[in-house]
């Protein structure tokens, strides 16, 4: 993604060039503090303590380095690629358009504006395919994907709408002043280790501010006010860096975004292909892909999407996928992959990745046929609960089998 994607809010625009700023400050007068104030000017010209101070001097400088390296990729990663979902270049000039007409009803104060952009009902619409040509995907009731009424499109698995960037955002966190935006999918692990490494280096200068204080007080030397103003500092900061830390890392080890969290006391609809022979159940609602019939009127949710109108070609049976229409319990998660995988779809596969900032997490790929992201085993459980078969194997890399199951039922018959 080259372009840059900025906030829509003046503030958050504003908050954005300052926050850099003043954390460049404040790293400035914290480094003459510790460095050359109470390290070199103390505890070593006065103190004669080189032991300590090189320890001390080691630790502050590598914590440094390792926050400031975090700090600058996620600042970059959340300016140049936030993570947001492509719009259809197609349908570009109609969407400027519907949002010009939107803006024009928001300055009238017009609180329908939202119902003046259903989800799309033509059975063809663009992007449906991405979906369907997967195993597991997020729906609605009707089987059909999420739809931002605000992009015009529809919404991939785990993204949500950002109103400060005016689009959807994959695996969407929360819009961060301190790095400069979004932090999402691309920029969690970054974030994460960021706020890890700025713990750590609030942990020595508090070390620093401590020890020389202690020898102050020690020796009868009077207060110095720059090893007070440090333990406060580092107080301050390292208790706001650790508590996001320790927040960020609970959230990779099970799977979750400050904005899934707020969901889940909701249930997750989730679309979950079964052979096409699959015989009716009344556990559950099938849908079938690609859609036939004339566009649905929005309203008419809940009906049998699937109605056959004409005769359809050998190539779009071929194509046909069916998914059953499940729903998860509130609080069930379906990418809880466990701990270990869940933190390594994070962070990465080995140990170098977990600590620096070099690669996106793997679960920014979403190569894989199967899903956007990759499901947990409560989808397997999901099956089981509501009596869906599994996909063989063989049905699941091709349509052959479900021809000649097709095939072999038209014989029975
Ligand atoms: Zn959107």
């Amino acid at each position: 993604m080259s372009r840059r994607h900025h906030s829509s809010r003046a503030s958050t625009r504003w908050a954005v060039r300052i926050v850099p700023l003043f954390i460049l400050g404040v790293l400035a007068v914290a480094t003459y503090a510790v460095v050359d104030r109470l390290c070199v000017n103390y505890l070593y010209r006065k103190k004669h303590q080189a032991g300590v101070v090189t320890a001390f001097l080691v630790l502050y400088f590598l914590f440094f380095l390792l926050m400031m390296a975090a700090y600058l990729r996620t600042f970059f990663t959340v300016q140049l690629k936030p993570g947001v979902v492509p719009l259809a270049p197609e349908e570009q000039t109609e969407r400027e358009a519907a949002e010009k007409l939107r803006k024009r009803h928001k300055r009238n104060r017009d609180v329908e504006d939202r119902a003046l952009a259903p989800p799309d009902p033509n059975p063809d619409s663009p992007g449906l395919e991405a979906f369907y040509s997967k195993d597991v995907f997020v729906c609605e009731a009707d089987g059909r994907p999420k739809w931002c009424s605000e992009c015009q499109q529809w919404k991939p698995d785990r993204s949500h709408h950002s109103s400060d960037l005016g689009r959807c955002v994959r695996k969407m966190d929360h819009f961060c002043p301190w790095v400069g935006g979004m932090v999402s999918e691309t920029s969690f692990n970054f974030f994460t280790q960021f706020c890890f490494y700025c713990g750590l280096f609030c942990a020595v200068s508090l070390a620093v501010g401590a020890y020389s204080f202690q020898q102050h007080h020690k020796d009868g030397d009077p207060i110095d006010g720059w090893a007070l103003a440090i333990i406060v500092l580092s107080c301050i900061f390292g208790a706001f860096t650790t508590g996001m830390a320790l927040t960020s890392i609970r959230y990779i080890l099970i799977n979750t975004t400050n904005v899934d969290m707020l969901k889940r006391p909701q249930t997750t609809t989730l679309a979950v292909r079964i052979p096409l022979s699959t015989p009716p159940s009344d556990k559950y609602n099938v849908i079938v892909y690609p859609l036939r019939g004339p566009p649905r009127r929005p309203g008419s949710e809940g009906q049998q999407p699937h109605t056959h109108h004409g005769p359809m070609s050998s190539r779009d049976q071929q194509a046909e996928r069916k998914f059953a229409i499940l729903r998860t319990k509130p609080r069930e998660n379906p990418w809880d992959l466990g701990a270990m995988k869940n933190w390594k779809s994070v962070m990465g596969d080995n140990f170098l990745e977990w600590l620096l900032p070099i690669r996106h997490s793997p679960c920014c790929n979403h190569e894989s046929m199967e899903s956007d992201y990759r499901f947990g085993p409560l989808v397997s459980r999901l099956r089981k609960r509501y009596g869906v078969p599994e996909l063989s194997t063989s049905s699941r890399s091709g349509h052959g089998v479900e021809l000649q199951e097709r095939a072999s039922r038209r014989a029975s018959q």
